[in-house]
């Protein structure tokens, strides 16, 4: 099989490849290439000063060794956060938000297909009612994955009626996972947020929340972290899932979107396929990520 070669794998390689020593050149294309993946200009110019510091208190000139040491420092920053999804709870219910077309439905998916290795029961609830087409697209993705669907009754039914029902069943047949499916239209962001609110306060009639994960496309990178500012504002959100992983050079993203957020990254997305998601391990990502 063919090794996965992510896009972002590839910033940093400009920066060190043919490079022996270390020059005011591999300063620049450094400061370059974290701007390009997205750091962020205060965390690029943090890892720039540290390294600087670094390098100037061991006298460096070996870029492999200023190689090593950017990826460390990535991967102790990535790694001040938490990765670990908490489904300790009988049933431990999902809630799955996030702005229209950043990957839910398709994360869900490949969530519950990648719980069923693990041999764990699983039901998906179809909350995202407002579109007949999203209750089929997810009932494609839970046949694929082996796991029961909880649909709405008609078209239009009140999500939070869905959510309930879900997790109604997941008590009542001793499931371990509930996930639910939520819609992300944002054109009345008001009224979504009242939305969500309901679907929460309902749930949490029968069952505790065990996670909100915020799904956001990495491609979108600052700009999509705008958008779903009112998710993280009024969602509760938990953790994060980072989809298009895949398509994206902006790997750094993980690393801002963590500081910004405050909340840790725990999965990841890389591709359209059931198995392309994975658990958020740092000291993995910053190999991708530097090489
Ligand atoms: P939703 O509106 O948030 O539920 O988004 P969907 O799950 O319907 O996904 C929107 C599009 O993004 C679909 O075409 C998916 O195949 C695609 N998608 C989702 N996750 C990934 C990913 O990790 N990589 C890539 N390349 N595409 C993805
Ligand atoms: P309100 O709309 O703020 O009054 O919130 P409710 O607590 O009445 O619940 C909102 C929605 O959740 C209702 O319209 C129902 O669709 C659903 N719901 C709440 N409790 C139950 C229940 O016991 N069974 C079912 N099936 N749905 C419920
Ligand atoms: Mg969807």
């Amino acid at each position: 099989m063919a090794e996965r070669s992510w896009s972002f794998g590839n910033i940093f390689k400009n920066v060190f490849s043919g490079t022996e020593e270390i020059t005011e050149d591999t300063w620049d294309d450094l400061e370059t290439a974290l701007i390009g993946a997205d750091f962020g200009p205060d965390t690029a110019d943090e890892i720039l000063d540290e390294l600087r510091d670094l390098v100037n208190r061991h006298r460096v000139t070996d870029a492999k060794e200023l190689r090593r040491m950017l990826r460390e420092t990535i991967e102790e920053r990535l790694a001040r956060f938490d990765p670990t999804l908490r489904l300790q709870d009988r049933p431990s219910v999902v809630l799955v938000v996030g702005v229209n077309g950043v990957g839910k439905t398709t994360t869900i998916g490949k969530f519950a297909k990648y719980l069923r290795t693990f041999d764990r029961k699983v039901v998906v609830g179809a909350a995202d009612t407002f579109r007949a087409a999203a209750v089929e697209q997810l009932a494609t993705w839970t046949e694929r994955a082996g796991v029961d669907i909880v649909r709405p009754q008609q078209q239009g039914q009140d999500p939070a009626s869905v959510a309930y029902q879900t997790v109604e069943r997941a008590q009542e047949g001793a499931y371990d996972v509930a996930i639910i499916d939520t819609a992300g239209r944002l054109q009345t962001k008001g009224g979504l947020m009242d939305e969500l609110s309901k679907v929460r306060r309902v749930v949490e009639k029968r069952s505790p929340i065990a996670e909100v994960l915020l799904v956001l496309d990495a491609t979108t990178g600052q700009n999509g972290l705008a958008q779903a500012e009112a998710f993280i504002e009024h969602a509760g959100v938990t953790g994060l899932v980072l989809t298009k992983l895949d398509g994206s050079a902006k790997g750094g993203f993980v690393l801002s979107v963590q500081q910004k957020t405050g909340l840790p990254v725990k999965l990841v997305g890389q591709g359209e396929g059931i198995g392309d998601l994975t658990g958020f391990t740092p000291h993995v990502f910053a190999q991708q990520l530097v090489g």
